[in-house]
């Protein structure tokens, strides 16, 4: 079938409200961080979006100063039916804002108009609902008869899904009692400080939540600090094992969200159509920029040249290019970084003996873009079946039965997530208690809800986050 052609429709980039710099939110105001003044880059150009003033050592101490008077204070003092008032405050602001926070993560990241209106900001919103609800209900949760808050949160965040994961760290944070230290990742800075704007505007109590903008040391000298109580970290494995090594002896709780290498599993019942549209949401969402991601893909062998048919025809309708068109559905790469650590791994999947196929794509000239790309004749002992690879790439293997899918799927260091396809409700249940990972969809993939629990075992972390469960780590 021939592909319909779509005319523009880009959103406005006037809508973002873009300022030509962005200061840091320290004690309830706005401020010139002592760092370095960064400019943060539309990846789908390379263009300087905005200056961001960074924050310095004496801003982190600040900062943790600030949440702990908060703590002490107003907001350590407040009955949870309060506190809740904020929170929906937060919420409803977010949706008030929602298409200037779509476009402005758009710019920053390079995700897809599409994705961050439908997705990342509604999704923000829903959490501070969600988190709401709880703050007078703690007795009730399961965690004790009087369970307390912590005192100050660090809270330390990658770029994948910026104003997302910060509403996953700070809602519960807020919700328990607990006070904020929160550095956003250093490429994707603007729609975390412009939250800073919407929680200045909300009223909570100077220092209840502090937001740093910065790179990887005042990530560290955050999690260094003494004043800390709590740190909740999602990133990579490597330096959530860093940030554990650190924090080791010191008293502090740690709660880690880390990578992932998921297994997206296809037995031969399964309705294949819909199994493809499963499996490309699963690997190209967000550039497959998803720590989540379903990025090793299990086909069985009986079904296997369908599905990669299947799959080769609809990647080829896929619309790569402006982020801001609403026709587009790959976007940009987050960083020229992120690119190289995608080549790189791309190349070795090739010189490994990995058949490598891309749909016919024009790449952009300017920015950092990489084309949809899946790899076949893939063995368990290839990187790019081991690595997480953070990008739109897609490994293929195969299997015979249900007892081989087990094995290959649990073959990982991580256990973040896992999709099953399948026709049968009690291959779907004896899969699941069999597969070594947090979160297992059936017949979706990346479906997110804040009234439910996501989190990794072994390398992908420990600890909970959304759902009553992610009250767990900010409560004594
Ligand atoms: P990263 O670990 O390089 O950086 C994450 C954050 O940590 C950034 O804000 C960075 O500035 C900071 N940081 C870096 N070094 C630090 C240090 N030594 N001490 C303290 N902070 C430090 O990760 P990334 O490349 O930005 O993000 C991608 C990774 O995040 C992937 O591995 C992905 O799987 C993971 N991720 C996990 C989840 C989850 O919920 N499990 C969600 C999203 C992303």
């Amino acid at each position: 079938m021939p592909a319909f052609d779509y005319a523009p429709a880009p959103e406005s980039r006037d809508v973002a409200r873009l300022r030509a710099s962005y200061g840091i939110f320290v004690d309830g105001q706005f401020r010139v961080g002592a760092g370095e003044a960064i400019k943060t880059v539309n990846p789908a150009n390379e263009e300087p979006l905005a200056e961001v003033a960074e924050a310095g050592p004496a801003d982190v101490a600040d900062a943790v100063q600030a949440a702990r008077n908060a703590f002490e204070g107003a907001w350590g003092r407040m009955p949870g039916r309060e506190r809740a008032k904020y929170l929906f405050r937060i919420a409803r602001a977010i949706q008030e804002r929602a298409r200037e926070l779509a476009v402005l993560e758009s710019l920053d990241n390079g995700k897809p108009i599409r994705e961050s209106r439908d997705v990342d900001i509604p999704l923000a919103a829903a959490h501070f609902f969600y988190y709401a609800g709880w703050a007078d209900k703690l007795e009730h949760a399961g965690f004790g008869p009087r369970p307390r808050p912590i005192g100050v949160a660090g809270q330390v965040i990658p770029w994948n899904f910026p104003l997302l994961m910060a509403a996953w760290k700070i809602a519960p944070a807020l919700a328990t009692g607990n006070t904020v230290v929160l550095k956003p990742a250093e490429t994707t800075p603007l729609t975390a400080l412009t939250l800073a704007e919407i929680i200045a505007e909300a009223e909570l109590p100077a220092g209840t939540v502090n937001i740093l903008a910065g790179g990887p040391s005042i990530g560290q000298a955050i999690v260094d600090h003494a004043g800390i109580d709590k740190i909740a970290f999602t990133g990579s494995t490597e330096v959530g094992k860093a940030i554990q090594r650190a924090v080791a002896g010191t008293g502090k709780r740690l709660s880690l969200e880390l990578g992932g290498k998921a297994a997206n599993i296809v037995f031969d019942d399964a309705p294949l159509d819909q199994a493809v549209e499963g499996i490309v949401n699963g690997i190209f969402f967000n550039q497959g920029h998803v720590c989540c991601a379903g990025s090793r893909l299990l086909v069985q062998e009986s079904v296997i040249d369908e599905v990669i048919a299947a799959l080769h025809r609809r990647l080829t309708t896929l619309r790569l290019g402006d982020p801001l068109d609403k026709n587009t559905d790959i976007g940009a790469i987050n960083s020229a970084a992120q690119l190289a650590r995608i080549r790189e791994l791309t190349d070795a999947g090739e010189e490994e003996g990995a058949t490598r196929w891309s749909p016919p794509c024009d790449l952009p000239d300017r920015g950092f873009w990489f084309a949809p790309t899946v790899f076949t004749n893939v063995s368990q002992a290839h990187r790019i079946a081991r690595e997480e690879i953070f990008g739109p790439v897609l490994s293929v293997l195969t299997f015979r039965t249900p007892a081989e899918a087990v094995e290959k799927a649990n073959n990982t260091p991580y256990g973040l997530s896992a999709g099953i396809w399948t026709d049968k409700g009690s291959r779907i249940l004896s899969m699941a208690g069999k597969l070594r990972a947090g979160v297992v969809w059936a017949n979706t993939f990346n479906r997110f809800d804040p009234g439910s629990p996501f989190g990794g075992y072994q390398e992908s972390g420990f600890g909970r986050e959304g759902g009553r469960h992610g009250l767990g780590p900010y409560l004594a």
